[in-house]
């Protein structure tokens, strides 16, 4: 999928989450902080591969991507895995605690974000034709549908013109279906 794909996905699942779970007491700043942490969480994955959205967003990024490369073992290893869920579930959580000691906003809330966005990401990718190696080391690759030829295709037709749109309908439904809700989100933040 590509990295607009990516980020869309974060943002339905991180609008769902927020629609469908009790109010958090969080400030304006763990919000912004989260979402921007949830979008970076959602190209996370892909830092395996040298021409990646998240390198691009970073000046010298893809220089820093080319040598991270060999050790994330090629595009869509080990980050794209359970064990790539945990791994980086652990190194995050560390990185986001040590942050959180200079940078007065709530840590778990913004961690909590960036793994949404991770997870979204391989869920996202089962839907490929390449597949995800969900239990890497295992060499095996599940997609949805299990037939290949009715998986999506990464910049083609069916993701710019089907999923793309579909995802931000899907936005629009979640929007509109829990409209009270994020209305008092807004007011919270106004007054
Ligand atoms: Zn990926």
């Amino acid at each position: 999928m590509m990295g607009r794909t990516h980020d869309l996905a974060t943002i339905t699942a991180l609008s769902y989450v927020v629609a469908t779970q009790p109010p958090q007491p969080i400030t304006l700043a763990t919000g912004i902080t989260a979402l921007l942490v949830g979008l970076v969480g959602g190209l996370t994955p892909d830092i395996d591969q040298p021409t990646a959205d998240l390198w691009r967003k970073f000046p010298a990024g893809s220089v820093i991507g080319r040598i991270f490369y060999p050790f994330l073992g090629g595009h869509r290893n080990i980050s794209h895995s359970i064990v790539g869920i945990l791994f980086f579930a652990w190194c995050s959580k560390l990185l986001l605690l040590k942050i959180g000691q200079v940078l007065l906003v709530d840590m778990n809330v913004v961690w909590t974000a960036f793994m949404i966005g991770f997870v979204t990401h391989l869920i996202m990718d089962t839907f490929t034709q390449e597949g995800v190696p969900w239990l890497f080391p295992v060499p095996f690759k599940f997609g949805f549908p299990p037939l290949k030829f009715l998986r999506v295709k990464t910049a083609s037709f069916m993701e710019k013109s089907v999923v793309f749109p579909g995802l931000l309908f899907l936005n629009a439904y979640i929007y509109y279906r829990f409209y009270d809700k994020f209305l008092d989100l807004l007011k919270h933040y106004i007054k």
